[in-house]
């Protein structure tokens, strides 16, 4: 699990931005952390060692679950597999519904990436409410894959976001929380 270093070295240079995209929001901007190659370097070995040896492909959830997901699955020798919003994926793909706090959104897979049976790591940048994780899970149990761990870099636990994941019986990984 992450070193207390890193995770003071993550809390400094993960930026909070308020009332951002909206007010009352406190967003949290990662971006900084691609400005330190070594930081960055460190983040993935630390979630690869989450990951070592229980999982056999990494689902990523656009956009910012891309930017540690793919290196994950690099550092473990694992496919990658993109979940996408709507209307990016040519087909064939599958789709999954799931609702906002206003309306509703849609993620997407290919077809036939996943193989039935595997173990799958699913991973985001931020766990909020929960919503889009647990939508991404539906898709791969879609496609018979084994939910069996969910990773972030942050956890928001104020907005329980776990709570629906539950029903997927999967080991949960944050490096922060707030
Ligand atoms: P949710 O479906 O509510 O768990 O929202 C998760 C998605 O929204 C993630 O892909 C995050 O990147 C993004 N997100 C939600 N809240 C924040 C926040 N406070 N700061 C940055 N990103 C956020």
């Amino acid at each position: 699990m992450a070193s207390p270093k890193l995770i003071e070295k993550l809390e400094k240079t993960i930026q909070s931005i308020p009332d951002f995209p909206k007010p009352g929001i406190l967003f949290k901007d990662i971006s900084p952390i691609f400005l330190d190659s070594q930081l960055y370097e460190e983040t993935i070995a630390d979630l690869a060692n989450f990951s070592r040896g229980k999982i056999d492909a990494v689902c990523g959830i656009e956009s910012r679950g891309f930017l540690f997901g793919i290196a994950v699955a690099v550092a473990l020798g694992v496919p990658f597999i993109l979940i996408r919003k709507k209307g990016k994926l040519p087909p064939p793909f599958i789709s999954q519904k799931y609702d906002l706090e206003y309306g509703t959104a849609e993620i997407e897979m290919r077809e036939n990436q996943l193989k039935p049976g595997q173990r799958i790591l699913i991973h985001d940048d931020l766990l909020a409410t929960g919503g889009t994780t647990e939508a991404a899970a539906k898709l791969v149990q879609k496609q018979g894959g084994i939910v069996s761990q969910f990773s972030f870099l942050i956890g928001l636990n104020f907005l329980n976001g776990k709570e629906k994941l539950k029903q997927f019986h999967a080991e949960i990984y944050h490096l922060l929380e707030y």
